[in-house]
């Protein structure tokens, strides 16, 4: 049986999970927070256990060192040799990666020259790649790209229409994020409707802090709703999605700001959080709305109207959909959004099984047996889709 890890490194955190492959049962999972701290936080659960500990971990290295020595101490590993594989998530593939790809040199060097288009990001899955390099030096890596299932998109969904040249000079044109999960519920969603990939229509709705959209024609990503950036699109919790880019030197005069504060107002101050002046969690706008508070409303109706309108996009553009699938915090959870989402789609021939809408967390269909198009919840599951490209790739 094979052991392969996921890992999903930050700049100051390290996400992991260890799963039995191909079975694809996990069998342990954490997070370490806080590196370069004092105060670190080392957390991994297994065997329906917790286990916490509080320590100076100065580098992603020692994190990744502790990591192994736990997992074997515990037994949760016989030895180091049982890890075949480890697979990163890595934000930015740019135009060089259009499918997961076994590490070398040469991958890391262009993950990291990446960098320009995900600054926050890619060098930190890189520290988490080189980590791994040192401790584990036998074993192979693979780099799996939240952009790669975007860049089946044709040119029409991709460019902007701004210069041309700067897409020649700089890249600038539309990449999209959240590919791994967008790929994962399309692929899981045809085996539920039981249809073959290849003959279906899926678009895919993930919601969660961040949110995007995708249309998905025959598993292929032909649109996706965020842009150059993870500011586009959706109305986020804290993020505008998509605004008229003249607002931006308007309000910088008006407010005297610098451009860095006026993007982070786009990111970090808008979004329900702006629009309702109360969270950025759809719990907290959810009960604003039940006590009648009108900026959550407002805060409500504006997130719901702007996926309305990407489906209908994408349902024209893909003359048709087999299936609305729902994903990620919100999607998986938000009884009232899937509720109004739907609602306002009844013009499509949807029809909201109000039972099976009434759940939380669970795979199943929300829509009644006579909705023309089938919507379904479906957990997503980056993990497992790393483990399963990190399997192939090392075979
Ligand atoms: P991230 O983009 O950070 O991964 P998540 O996918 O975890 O975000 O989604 C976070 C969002 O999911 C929050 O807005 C939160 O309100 C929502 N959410 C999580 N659990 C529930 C729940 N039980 N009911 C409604 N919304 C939920």
């Amino acid at each position: 049986m094979a052991k392969i890890l996921a890992v999903n490194a930050g700049s100051s955190s390290l996400k992991f999970q260890l799963l039995n492959m191909p079975e694809e049962d996990v069998i342990a999972s954490g997070l370490v927070e806080r590196i370069g701290f004092e105060d670190a936080v080392f957390n991994i659960e297994f065997r329906d256990q917790e286990r916490s500990e509080t320590v100076h971990i100065p580098d992603h290295a020692v994190a990744v060192q502790m990591l192994l020595e736990v997992l074997v101490d515990l037994q949760i590993v016989k030895s180091l040799e049982d890890i075949v594989g480890v697979g990163h998530r890595v934000v930015h593939g740019g135009e060089k990666f259009s499918d997961s790809v076994k590490i070398t040199d040469e991958v890391l060097k262009t993950i990291e020259e990446l960098k320009d288009l995900a600054p926050l990001h890619n060098p930190a899955n890189a520290t988490g790649i080189r980590a791994f390099e040192k401790v584990l030096p036998k074993v192979e890596q693979v780099a799996v790209f939240d952009t790669a299932f975007h860049q089946t998109m044709p040119k029409e969904s991709y460019m902007y229409a701004s210069p041309y040249d700067w897409y020649e000079k700089y890249g600038v044109r539309r990449y999209g994020f959240h590919g791994t999960s967008h790929k994962y519920v399309a692929e899981r969603t045809a085996q539920l409707i039981n249809k073959s990939l290849e003959d279906t229509k899926i678009i895919t709705v993930h919601i969660g802090n961040g949110g995007s959209l995708a249309a998905v024609d025959g598993g292929k990503s032909v649109n996706t709703s965020m842009g150059f950036t993870p500011l586009a699109g959706l109305v986020m919790g804290t993020r505008t999605g998509d605004i008229d880019p003249s607002i931006l030197p308007f309000v910088m005069e008006k407010e005297n700001m610098n451009i860095d504060e006026a993007i982070s107002a786009l990111n970090k101050e808008s979004g329900l959080e702006g629009v309702s002046g109360i969270s950025s969690d759809m719990r907290d706008i959810d009960k604003g709305k039940s006590e009648d508070n009108e900026r959550a409303e407002l805060a409500f109706d504006l997130f719901v109207k702007r996926v309305v309108d990407y489906i209908a996009a994408y349902y024209v553009e893909l003359g048709g959909a087999d299936a609305i699938v729902f994903t990620a915090g919100i999607g998986e959870n938000d009884i009232e959004v899937r509720k109004a989402v739907m609602s306002r789609l009844a013009v499509l021939g949807i029809k909201i099984n109000e039972e099976a809408n009434n759940t939380r967390g669970q795979e199943i269909k929300i829509s009644t047996d006579d909705s023309k198009i089938q919507v379904w919840v479906v957990p997503t599951n980056e993990e497992v889709m790393i483990a399963r490209d990190t399997l192939r790739l090392i075979k």
